[in-house]
């Protein structure tokens, strides 16, 4: 079977752990200042805070801009839970816009109808390693007056025109080991905001500037030394591994874009292919079970919109959709739930490999 993911990890990482092991220094220390330093500088940020899951880093990020009971925050339905979880948990309020048909990514047009006083932040997601439209974003952000908080738990590396993500406004990375570069567990928050960075300092280590000595509330959602040391080296091979999530990708658009919607990055993006993600108009889930069968691993990202987790539909007054003409369900992110089916592309994949997933995807067009 060709799987969907695999985390690339090589002899550089096991030297690394091996050394922290025998340092007697495993919990947030000196890996973890140096892996902060290089993870901002990769990003073109001037601060970045090292925390223990993509998820921390969402949520510390809301807490560190002030979000809470009252605030709503502007984002996609179309996403992994955790999106939309951590505006929950901070008590704001989601207000969920449709998406692009051909990106799957928050839809620009419809954000500014969704703006009321109450809006804090507009939260979009680079989903599977596409930048989301972020200049027309930052335009209504800036009309408005409110931030911008980016999940770019799936997007490490991702550009537009030259500008890295994670170089502009506060944005959360993710460490998972389905990541395009992974800590085992981990995220990360990026900010050019001193403040922001000490805020998401003070929330990640008990609300203490130094030991002992507490001035807010806060949590242990630290990064250990482990995580750290294996992130320093996977942080030296996350251009090489995005080269080659590249390059798998132009091999399987070059021979499948003529039987099936193949992913779409606007001109100057940098699309990192997190996940390639093709759109299947019909009998998605018949798709899955033949490719399985033919030794391709698929995944789908994702197989109901946030709102539509039975989480969300008994929580009804706990979050908002936005749609035109006051419509209560959001058509392309439904739509896109039903279609969407993600192929192997990450970096371990063979020449083989991909031609087997060409010859198998092709066979079930024809
Ligand atoms: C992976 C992911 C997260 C959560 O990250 P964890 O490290 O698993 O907590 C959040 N948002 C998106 C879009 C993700 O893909």
């Amino acid at each position: 079977m060709i799987p969907i993911a695999r985390p690339l990890i090589g002899s550089e990482e096991e030297a690394a752990v091996l050394r922290v092991l025998a340092s007697g220094q495993l919990a947030q220390g000196e890996e973890v200042v140096a892996f902060e330093r290089q993870f901002a500088e990769m990003c073109g940020a001037r601060e970045a805070v090292a925390v223990s899951s993509g998820t921390a880093a969402l949520h510390l990020a809301l807490l560190a801009h002030g979000v809470g009971p009252g605030d709503e925050v502007i984002t996609t339905a179309f996403s992994f839970a955790a999106t939309a979880n951590v505006i929950l948990l901070v008590g704001a309020t989601p207000v969920f816009v449709d998406i692009e048909p051909d990106t799957y990514n928050i839809n620009p047009a419809l954000v500014e109808a969704a703006i009321t006083p109450r809006t804090k932040i507009i939260m979009p997601v680079h989903l599977y390693g596409n930048p989301a439209d972020m200049q027309r974003l930052e335009e209504i952000a800036a009309a408005h007056g409110v931030s911008i908080i980016e999940d770019a738990a799936q997007a490490h590396g991702a550009k537009i025109g030259d500008k890295t993500v994670g170089g502009s406004n506060t944005s959360c990375f993710s460490f998972y080991p389905t990541k395009n570069m992974t800590t085992g567990e981990g995220g990360i928050i990026t900010t050019n905001h001193p403040n922001i960075a000490e805020q998401a300092r003070l929330w990640r280590n008990h609300g203490q500037p130094t030991r002992y000595y507490q001035t807010a509330l806060g949590f242990n959602q630290r990064m250990t030394n482990l995580q750290a040391a294996i992130g320093n080296a996977q942080l030296k091979k996350l251009e090489q591994f995005n080269e080659q999530r590249i390059a798998n990708a132009r091999f399987l658009t070059e021979h499948i874009k003529d039987f099936v919607q193949t992913p779409v990055a606007r001109p100057g993006y940098r699309h990192i292919y997190h996940q390639y993600t093709i759109r299947v108009l019909e009998n998605r889930d018949q798709w899955v079970t033949t490719l399985h069968e033919r030794g391709v691993g698929t995944g789908v990202h994702y197989p109901l919109a946030i709102y539509q987790q039975p989480f969300y539909q008994n929580s009804r007054s706990r979050f908002r959709i936005s749609a035109p003409d006051g419509a209560v369900n959001l058509p392309e992110t439904e739509a896109a739930a039903k279609q969407v089916l993600s192929l192997p592309v990450h970096p371990a994949l063979s020449q083989e490999d991909l031609a087997t997933i060409v010859k198998e995807v092709v066979a079930l067009c024809n």
